[in-house]
């Protein structure tokens, strides 16, 4: 590999190192233009990352195809190592990855970002040791003759995620992808690319170049460009519905798979017979209020059975105003920002949407920071609304803010048909003592990853991914290796 770099000592030393420029081929290629990048917390410019037009998009996917012949020779298991090796080369600087990430997410450093570093690094070397695992068949259909089955990769893949958890996205598409023999061209996030270059920069010190390539831009030219380019053979996405769509359909017309993992207003439904402070515990963990909701999987519509409610919303208040908001760099900071100010205005929209609705109340706990140097607009309070209709807006559509929904319910037939009434099918939980009900709801519930009694993240060796417009197609484990990063193919010699 030929590329090579100063030591990060800071934050700003990777803002600088990474200013401007693509990784392709495993070198640094400036780009024509360049888009700002923006600490939410303090509203100070970080950094300008790269904003790359069409053809220094396409010039990544040439140098990804040229490199995926010869990765694709070496021994799976021997491709596994070097991933593994990578991925360790992350886990070794994850503070200083860390401090970047919660600069330009306003992420809080202590509860969310060096999780993140962490998982993230954990899932790469989980796929690193799958190397041995892709495997074919044998097929018994004539003595005389041998028919089998090999996975081989698909090619080059493209890989585009969004800035709420930008690293864990990362490395579920590229961890898989590589170790499969595929080559990747990762699109940033504009609104935080910096921590996905850093770690796309550590990793390809232990892979040959062109096999990891990392580009930065908007999504209409530079993530437009990479999906039509002809290529790539695979794109996955995470992101928003409407993008999703777009690119589902770019990849119909293409005739070339596509993973999408989607919104979600993902229901937890909270039984008579629940453990109350595990389930108090669960809506905040599970609403990822310290991400300031800013999550998929976030658990936005809380069923609470009648004859627990107000102990439960009692609880609730009160962990809900413990919660600390301020700069995401302090250590005893719970909850940082919202990404930006755009965002901030549709979460306003929605809970204005809920102010103006007769019966309806909207409840906001903990305090704003008042700090001089912090930018008070990104930041929300934890946001409670009650006391509406089944069809309003807030119950049936994706917030992505730290806003959840409270509905009350005292017929379990009832509450499992409001579970699934809305057209995502993500994630859902339910809290109960009793194995039965557990079990009924769990088959009947329309999501692609079900809980009982606990709203944990996801899991490396757990399969994931949603139903209906959540998304299409898997992540984490095994299965969403094989199945999504390879193609079968059928051989029969006589
Ligand atoms: P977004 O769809 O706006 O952007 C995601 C990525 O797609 C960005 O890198 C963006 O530049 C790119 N993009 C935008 N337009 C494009 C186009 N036309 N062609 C190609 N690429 C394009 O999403 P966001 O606002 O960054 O992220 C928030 C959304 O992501 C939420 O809806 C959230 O639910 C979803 N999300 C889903 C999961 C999951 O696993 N299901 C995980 C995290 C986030």
């Amino acid at each position: 590999m030929t590329f090579h770099h100063s030591d990060f000592l800071t934050p700003e030393d990777v803002f600088s190192e990474f200013g401007g420029v693509n990784l392709v081929n495993g070198a640094q290629c400036q780009t024509a233009a360049q888009l700002d990048v923006i600490n939410p917390a303090t509203g100070a410019v970080i950094g300008h990352a790269a904003a790359s037009d069409a053809a220094e998009t396409d010039a990544a996917v040439a140098a990804a195809k040229a490199a995926q012949i010869g990765w694709a020779r070496i021994p799976a298991r021997e491709r596994g190592k070097q991933v593994a090796a990578a991925a360790r080369a992350v886990a070794a600087e994850a503070e200083i990855i860390a401090q970047v990430l919660a600069r330009e997410t306003g992420k809080a450093i202590r509860t969310e970002c060096r999780g993140e570093v962490s998982v993230a690094a954990d899932i790469v070397e989980f796929y690193g040791n799958l190397g041995s695992e892709l495997k074919g068949q044998t097929v018994p259909y004539n003595p005389r003759m041998l028919t089998m089955t090999t996975r081989e990769p698909l090619g080059v893949v493209a890989a585009i995620v969004p800035w709420n958890v930008p690293l864990v996205l990362f490395a579920l598409k590229v961890g898989p992808a590589l170790v499969a023999g595929n080559s990747v061209v990762v699109k940033a996030s504009e609104e935080a690319p910096f921590a996905t270059f850093l770690m796309a920069d550590l990793m390809m010190r232990h892979l040959p170049a062109g096999v990891l390539n990392v580009i930065n831009g908007t999504g209409t030219i530079c993530g437009d460009a990479l999906t039509r380019n002809p290529d790539v053979a695979k794109i996955s996405f995470t992101g928003s519905e409407a993008v999703g769509e777009t690119i589902n359909r770019i990849g119909a017309e293409r005739i070339i798979p596509v993973s999408l993992e989607l919104g979600g207003k993902s229901p937890m439904i909270v039984c008579a017979d629940a453990d109350l402070d595990k389930a108090v515990a669960g809506a905040i963990s599970g609403m990822r209020f310290t991400r300031q909701g800013q999550s998929c999987t976030a658990a936005s519509r809380i069923y609470l059975h009648d004859s627990l409610h107000d102990a439960f919303m009692e609880k609730l208040g009160a962990a809900l105003n413990g919660l600390r908001i301020g700069d995401p760099l302090d250590e005893a900071t719970d909850v940082g920002t919202v990404i930006n100010a755009r965002q901030v205005a549709t979460i306003n929209r929605y809970i204005a949407l809920a102010e103006e609705t007769p019966g309806a109340t909207v409840t906001r706990f903990g305090d704003l920071p008042q700090d001089a140097h912090l930018r008070p607009d990104l930041f929300l309070q934890p946001t409670l609304l009650q006391g509406l209709p089944d069809d309003h807006p807030c119950v049936m559509e994706e917030i992505f803010g730290p806003v959840a929904v409270i509905q009350r319910w005292s017929d379990y037939e009832t509450v499992i048909a409001q579970a699934n009434s809305t057209h995502y099918g993500l994630a859902a939980s339910v809290w109960t003592q009793s194995l039965s009900t557990a079990l009924d709801s769990t088959a009947r519930l329309n999501a692609g990853y079900v809980q009982v009694n606990q709203n944990l993240t996801i899991q490396p060796n757990v399969s994931y991914g949603g139903f209906g417009r959540s998304g299409q197609g898997k992540e984490a484990s095994l299965e969403a290796m094989v199945e999504h990063f390879t193609r079968s193919k059928t051989i029969v010699m006589s």
